[in-house]
């Protein structure tokens, strides 16, 4: 069996970090079996559906390395809905229901009272013929809704391990509304058997609707048709209360464009929450590819932690070759090669934080005297280390200073600073002074704007 897995956004919106998380998992298993990805659009809603927001899904996917060998929108296969919806009517599975929102409600509330669960009552399944002419007559717009078996809906689950659902307590599914749109559901199942899906792998909220889906998928491709299903735990924030607003609508256009990180940062911490692997960053797909495992999932939730987010990317940076870091670089407008990257690298959580170091370096720093330092910054001029500056140069040039001078602490510290980046606050001068080099340093200590 060849594994085919998809991933079926609705272009509604953009992808955030819980989406994203669902998408990885389909390719990362995918990969680690050899087998395709489809990347479905699910636009039936035309009203809310966007091509800007398709794009920019298609967009975020890219920038992540989450690759697909297929892909269609479910916009351009009505036709095949409609006869799925006429084959299920043929079967006595669809049925039309005529009640209004406000009916609906008014029964579940009744139910309520009554201490009954909120299970649709099937009212409409005993309509005669004549019942549902009159109230098409009346341009009454039926919903449709399929009818479950009732009986215990068994499946052994990729992540959950064996689990079941018992359709008695569950009302049956609309599938159709009113104006004729479809919800998810029934193009879902016609799209996966039509598609060869082998595996469905999603979150856990659509744990209800697997139940009901896998009755459909039978209904329309025969016992056994439906495929594999992993429902994966949710994502939580780093405290483990509910994600919040702002974590859990995190757009991965925000964290690329705004914050500036690392795809593989995303992908590795999303990869590795709520499993039993470490967390750690990965430098490509492949590694957690091949480190993919449904054992290793977690059924509790997942904590998601911008913190870690962080931790990872800095890892990365760390690590990020000059050949690698050169195009952002140049990007940046702040490619101050090679030396000046390997140097900096280690003090960056994002590699736009190089801007500030390459500014400093690279000048012009107009350099910030008070009157009360000026012989002092410019002894300090004068004593500089003779040759190349090294790491050791500031600790050995400001013992030197100390001794001379009787300075200590910020009284020593301070004004050099401010003279050699014109800023009282930044990297640490002990490695940026090399980079700034005996001459320039010399100059902006004589209060020169180099
Ligand atoms: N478009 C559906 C959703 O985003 C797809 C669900 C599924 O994976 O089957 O919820």
């Amino acid at each position: 069996m060849t594994v085919k897995v998809r991933f079926a956004p609705s272009p509604t919106g953009r992808l955030h970090v819980g989406n994203v998380r669902t998408a990885l998992l389909n390719v990362l298993f995918a990969r680690s079996q050899g087998g395709a990805v489809l990347l479905r659009i699910d636009d039936t809603d035309l009203e809310r559906s966007t091509q800007e927001n398709e794009d920019a899904i298609k967009a975020d996917l890219i920038w992540l390395g989450l690759s697909w060998d297929e892909t269609f929108k479910q916009s351009e296969r009505f036709d095949k809905y409609e006869a799925a919806k006429q084959s299920l009517i043929d079967q006595g599975l669809l049925y039309p229901c005529y009640e209004t929102e406000d009916e609906l409600d008014r029964k579940r509330k009744i139910q309520r009272a009554q201490s009954k669960p909120p299970v649709y009552d099937r009212a409409a399944l005993s309509l005669t013929d004549e019942d549902k002419a009159k109230l098409d007559a009346e341009g009454r717009k039926p919903h449709w809704r399929f009818k479950l078996s009732g009986g215990r809906i068994e499946w052994t689950d990729l992540v959950r391990g064996p689990s079941h659902i018992e359709t008695s307590s569950v009302s049956d599914p609309i599938l159709i509304r009113a104006d004729g749109s479809y919800l998810y559901t029934l193009p879902s199942v016609v799209d996966d058997l039509d598609s060869n899906v082998t595996h469905i792998i999603r979150g856990e909220d659509h744990v209800t609707n697997s139940a009901a889906q896998i009755e459909i998928f039978e209904a329309l491709g025969g016992q056994g048709s439906a495929p594999a299903m992993g429902h994966t735990a949710l994502l939580v924030g780093a405290d483990g209360d509910k994600l919040s607003k702002r974590l859990g609508s995190l757009s991965i256009e925000d964290l690329r464009e705004i914050d500036g990180y690392e795809p593989m940062a995303v992908c590795s911490l999303l990869a590795k929450i709520g499993t039993s692997d470490a967390v750690d960053a990965r430098d490509d797909l492949q590694q957690l590819a091949d480190e993919f495992e449904f054992g290793k999932l977690s059924r509790t939730p997942a904590r998601f932690d911008p913190e870690e987010l962080k931790r990872l990317n800095a890892k990365l940076v760390h690590a990020m070759s000059y050949a690698d870091a050169q195009p952002k670089l140049a990007a940046l407008d702040a490619d101050g090669g090679e030396a000046v990257w390997l140097t900096v690298r280690p003090n960056l959580t994002f590699v736009k934080d190089v801007i500030e170091w390459v500014r400093l370096i690279e000048g012009p720093v107009t350099p910030a005297i008070a009157d009360e330092d000026a012989d002092f910054v410019s002894q300090a001029g004068d004593m500089l280390p003779e040759g190349a500056l090294t790491g050791e140069s500031w600790s050995v040039w400001t013992g030197a200073l100390k001794e001379a001078t009787g300075r200590k602490g910020k009284a020593l510290f301070k004004p050099l600073r401010m003279a050699l980046t014109g800023q009282e606050r930044g990297p640490e001068m002990a490695e940026i002074l090399p980079l700034i080099g005996a001459e320039k340093a010399k100059a902006r200590l004589k209060g020169v704007t180099v």
